[in-house]
């Protein structure tokens, strides 16, 4: 016991301070003050180190020790400058991790506004979604302001300094759809808003309160329309469009009932019979989605991106209503990719409508392939892909970030890394 407790303390003698935390700086004309809290976790302090740089991160200007547990630094006599600052802890065992990072303007060293920020991207994971973005492009930002509306472009629901250069925002929200924009601020003035992201957050539960467990036959309407109408709503909420003609729905008893979509969309009594509701609910936004497509002329060359979109969007709808957690369903997938004949064909070769449609699983690995291209851009980003018939490959890399070709790579290498067994039965 004596040697376990002498170990116990010897570890926490060597291990490092915790970050400190909650920084925040106030400025005058040429003073700085700072002030924070001590770490909550981690070995124990003897001083603060200080660092400061012209850019995030950067330790340019200052890197100090205080040489004292005080939690406070006031400094005199500063230069006009703008200067990230975050301070860490200092221990026996050396320096530990930074603090938030802050941002201060010092002087007259701004002149004008600071240019939009860029890349406005939102994810929702219940009922906490967190914003990110990129700083300007030009100018200096000392913190952001976020507006949040109701409609695209009002800001009536939120509209607030961040008061941190932070460049990513977490917050929970109640059921809802709204759209945010994110600004720059400066000691001069606020830049103009960045690109809008549509958030949805638990937003149209009742999406799934259609009883999809309702058997049909063939020429019923009725349930299949109160889900169509639902799902409208989702659209309207996720890409800020919805079909704008009348959809008919038609169910029929076999696949001889003709077109898929172009505005009626046909449902096989068959398939029906085998899902779950899940599944169900699945197969309606699916074809939904194909109506929409067709509408806003999403690129067809691809099948595998054509109807993996589709796929997707049929999934990610249940994650955004709430009704079920994407990743269990993703793991699904996943294990049912794995089969010899499907894992020897690359994702490119899906192109292809005929393998496509000759290929068991070719549907579930193009929605693998969709949900990798999104990557965390969110649903919106599909819409890049509009009107993109003539040059598909270009559209998908404006979309998505990325080059086919080195999409294919990337994605090739994460599917090798898929387990090759199914461990849990499927949630659907
Ligand atoms: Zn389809």
């Amino acid at each position: 016991m004596a040697f376990l407790a002498r170990h116990a303390e010897s570890a926490a003698q060597t291990s490092l301070p915790g970050p400190p935390c909650t920084l925040s700086a106030s400025a005058g004309a040429t003073t700085v003050s700072l002030v924070w809290s001590p770490p909550t976790a981690g070995g124990p302090v003897s001083s603060y180190v200080i660092e400061a740089g012209s850019q995030p991160g950067g330790t340019n200007l200052a890197n100090l020790d205080t040489g004292t547990t005080a939690t406070r630094f006031d400094a005199t006599s500063v230069s006009a400058g703008t200067y990230y600052i975050r301070v860490r802890a200092k221990g026996p065992a050396g320096v530990g991790a930074p603090s938030n990072e802050v941002g201060i303007l010092l002087g007259a060293s701004c002149s004008t506004a600071p240019t939009a920020p860029r890349s406005l991207v939102s994810s929702v994971n219940g009922s906490t979604v967190t914003l990110s973005w990129s700083p300007p492009a030009s100018g200096v930002a000392t913190s952001y302001v976020l507006e949040a509306g109701s409609s695209s472009g009002t800001a009536n629901l939120a509209a607030f300094d961040t008061g941190s250069i932070g460049t990513t925002y977490s917050t929970t929200v109640g059921t809802g759809a709204f759209f945010v924009r994110v600004k720059a601020r400066n000691g001069c003035a606020t830049s103009a808003p960045s690109n809008e992201a549509a958030v949805t957050s638990g937003v149209l539960p009742a999406l799934f309160s259609v009883n999809y467990d309702a058997a049909i036959s063939a020429g019923d309407r009725i349930l299949i329309e109160q889900a169509a109408a639902l799902a409208q709503r989702y659209f309207a909420a996720v890409f800020r469009r919805s079909i704008a003609q009348p959809v008919t729905i038609r169910v029929f008893a076999d696949r001889s009932g003709g077109a898929e979509y172009q505005h009626v969309v046909y449902l096989w009594t068959g398939n029906w019979a085998i899902l779950g509701s899940f599944g169900r609910a699945k197969i309606v936004i699916h074809e939904l989605f194909h109506v929409l497509q067709e509408e806003v002329g999403f690129p067809d060359d691809s099948a595998w991106l054509f109807e993996g979109a589709a796929e997707w969007v049929g999934y990610r709808a249940q994650t955004d209503t709430g009704a079920i957690p994407y990743g269990p369903v993703k793991d699904c997938q996943i294990r049912g990719v794995t089969g010899a004949t499907l894992s020897a064909i690359p994702l490119s070769a899906f192109e292809n409508w005929t393998t496509f449609s000759a290929t068991g699983g070719s549907y579930t690995l193009a929605s693998l392939g969709v949900d990798a291209a999104v990557g965390d851009r969110g649903a919106l980003a599909l819409s890049g892909l509009w009107n993109a018939r003539s040059d598909w490959r270009s559209a998908f890399a404006s979309a998505f970030g990325t080059s086919t070709t080195a999409f294919y790579d990337a994605f090739e290498r994460t599917r090798r890394s898929w387990p090759t067994t199914q461990t849990s039965a499927c949630v659907y």
